[in-house]
């Protein structure tokens, strides 16, 4: 097994991402299981991938250990790709899932349900013990619902709908993570460390 960082807090993406990469012999902890703080790290990029680069970058540096960071979130057509970068602070600092969901329901008041397309993303940054970088990313393409359904994920998962109608937190772990904008990435994560790590 082999020692990774995952760069991040939010307890439900370590979640996924150990459930994807165990099978890859890759031991993922957390930050703080490592010791690092990464509390001052801002994600000041205008893109998903930037902010991931800037969480592995600081991680890397801090740990020197293999890191995973990665960046996502939720883009929305009709709302001009809003909240993207943003998707984890749309409703201020210390707001729950609940208020996100609330306020992207009401900035989609009145949008009809075929113009309520939208994607989740996700780019990760991997950086190898001798240094080397990885960069993948993944999506995931469906709807906003005009209410939240389902008890199971984070975040935004009640309110995404997938082809058929179910949304993200009506779905398994294990059906989430073969169509999620994150299992997508991974899975490219996966052939690249694949082949990087011989
Ligand atoms: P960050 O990647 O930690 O900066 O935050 C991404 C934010 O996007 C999360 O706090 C969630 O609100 C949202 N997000 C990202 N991935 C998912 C997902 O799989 N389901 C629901 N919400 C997500």
């Amino acid at each position: 097994m082999k020692d990774f960082i995952i760069a991040s807090n939010n307890s439900h993406k370590v979640e996924e991402l150990n459930r994807i990469l165990k099978p890859l012999g890759i031991n993922a902890m957390t930050a703080k299981q490592a010791g690092i703080d990464l509390s001052q790290v801002e994600e000041t990029g205008s893109t998903f991938a930037e902010n991931a680069r800037l969480k592995a970058v600081s991680a890397f540096e801090l740990s020197k250990m293999p890191v995973v960071a990665d960046d996502s979130g939720l883009v929305v057509d009709a709302l001009n790709g809003a909240p993207g970068v943003y998707s984890a602070r749309y409703a201020g600092e210390n707001a729950t899932d609940n208020d996100k969901i609330n306020k992207l329901l009401s900035e989609m008041k009145g949008v009809q349900p075929s113009d309520r397309t939208a994607s989740f993303v996700c780019s990760i940054c991997c950086i190898l013990q001798d240094g080397r970088m990885i960069e993948v990313s993944g999506k995931c393409s469906g709807h906003i619902a005009l209410e939240p359904k389902g008890s199971g994920g984070f975040g935004y998962d009640p309110v995404f709908l997938i082809e058929g109608g179910k949304s993200f937190a009506q779905l398994s772990d294990v059906e989430k993570d073969k169509i999620s904008h994150r299992g997508n990435a991974l899975r490219r994560l996966k052939v690249e460390l694949e082949r990087a790590l011989g």
